[in-house]
């Protein structure tokens, strides 16, 4: 249906995403945006040299930001997935020394990427920008050390800028070094927001599920397909869907550290989208001002202050859900 009704066919988008071209996307854009310089190194310890990518990150002014390595590519021992890891997290030490954090992505990408994988490339970096920025003076609080719902805002953040045109004319080229066209962009663009109704829906349905079973004081008779049936009825769910997860197979709210916490994923995107919009409402997406703005509030900060004060400092305003809807392309 998305190729029927969107016209995307991703085998004619795959030409201009290839992984190191991606890589330069993140860098190019995190360099507009809060004027970092990322240095490859060679011969530095790692933990394994012949997979990782290795760089130094510093600032506009040149200071050390971290260390910030790549393991892109998949292997056979390798877990699946993407995620971002800090080697060693940012704090200032007893004698008062700043210590930078170094920061690992980790991906299975193979040398041509899907939209879907550009979106991983920029999520994860979003994370690594988050943990490389920072400046806190406690590590349990520093870089993405902050609460569970307030964590995958900057990872979603950084993916608004993938498919900015002004960006993807500096990274997405095929071999030819030709630029995407303009109209593969806007069907890039239109087909991210193909079927968000669904999508929207039984997200809301697992995180209202989620909070559901950990509202229970006791699990003494319950029947665990009554009890989901009667949730989705309460909610008004259609039968046409379901939740993101059914409850026996719901690893995120019983053993990954989502408990009562699945809803964390779409607020996060609530903040995301309605501080990009404040990006957007500027006329200019790659405002300077606000990007400085943007890094010392929130990527400096990590948790040493309640998210929704940090929020009202950046935005001048509580978030509301009109950005998120629109970026989903439900308003
Ligand atoms: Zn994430």
């Amino acid at each position: 249906m998305r190729k029927q009704k969107y016209d995307l066919d991703e085998e004619l988008t795959k030409p201009y995403f290839k992984l190191e071209n991606v890589v330069n996307g993140i860098f190019t854009a995190a360099n507009t945006l809060y004027g970092i310089n990322m240095e490859e190194l060679k011969d530095v310890p790692s933990y394994n040299p012949n997979v990782v990518t290795t760089y130094k990150v510093t600032d506009a002014e040149g200071n050390l930001l971290g260390i910030f390595t790549t393991d892109y590519l998949p292997r056979p021992s390798k877990r699946g997935g993407a995620w971002m890891n800090n080697i060693r997290e940012q704090y200032v030490d007893a004698q008062g020394n700043m210590v930078r954090p170094i920061i690992v992505n980790v991906g299975n990408l193979e040398e041509y990427l899907t939209i879907d994988e550009v979106q991983t490339v920029f999520h994860e970096f979003g994370h690594a920008l988050h943990g490389l920025l920072t400046q806190c003076n406690y590590p349990s609080v520093s870089g993405t050390n902050v609460t569970r719902d307030f964590v995958e805002t900057f990872s979603q953040f950084n993916e608004n800028w993938a498919f900015q045109p002004e960006l993807l004319a500096q990274y997405a080229k095929n071999e030819k070094g030709e630029v995407i066209p303009a109209e593969l962009v806007e069907k890039i663009n239109n087909a991210l927001k193909f079927n968000q109704g669904f999508m929207t829906t039984e997200l809301c349905a697992a995180s209202i599920l989620d909070m559901k079973w950990h509202e229970l004081e006791s699990i003494e008779g319950i029947d665990i397909d009554d009890f989901e049936q009667q949730v989705c009825q309460q909610m008004g769910l259609i039968p046409e869907i379901g939740p993101r997860y059914r409850t026996t197979y719901f690893n995120h709210i019983f053993s990954s550290g989502y408990s009562a916490g699945y809803y964390g994923y779409l607020w996060a995107e609530v903040l995301d989208k309605d501080a990009f919009s404040v990006f957007e409402a500027s006329g200019n997406v790659w405002n300077k001002e606000l990007a400085t703005r943007f890094k010392q509030t929130f990527l400096e900060r990590g948790g040493s202050e309640e998210p929704m004060v940090l929020y009202e400092q950046f935005a001048g305003r509580k978030p509301d859900n009109d950005a998120f809807l629109r970026g989903r392309g439900l308003k």
